[in-house]
């Protein structure tokens, strides 16, 4: 399974919750999410997505923590089953 198949699947589900799912890219800075997930009532995800088994590349992860720290959730999802955890 590729990444762009675990997206559709975050893509698809968001939208069932009633949910919004909006591209990323950061101006000037490497390591922007993948996706900015909004969830009715006011809930935000910024979601990588990576193919089963992979993990967020080293400039990516310190994008994470930096926004972790600013209290920020933020989720790296690499399969079906953690989306589905997600939008529970
Ligand atoms: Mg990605």
């Amino acid at each position: 399974m590729r990444e762009s198949d675990i997206e559709r699947y975050l893509v698809r589900r968001t939208k069932a919750c009633g949910g919004e799912v909006r591209k990323l890219k950061w101006i000037g800075r490497r390591g922007a999410p993948d996706r900015l997930v909004m969830l009715p009532g006011g809930l935000l995800y910024w979601v990588e997505l990576k193919a089963p088994g992979q993990k967020a590349a080293v400039h990516q992860a310190r994008e994470h923590v930096r926004m972790l720290k600013m209290g920020q959730r933020v989720l790296v999802l690499d399969t079906l089953e953690k989306i589905d955890r997600v939008l529970a």
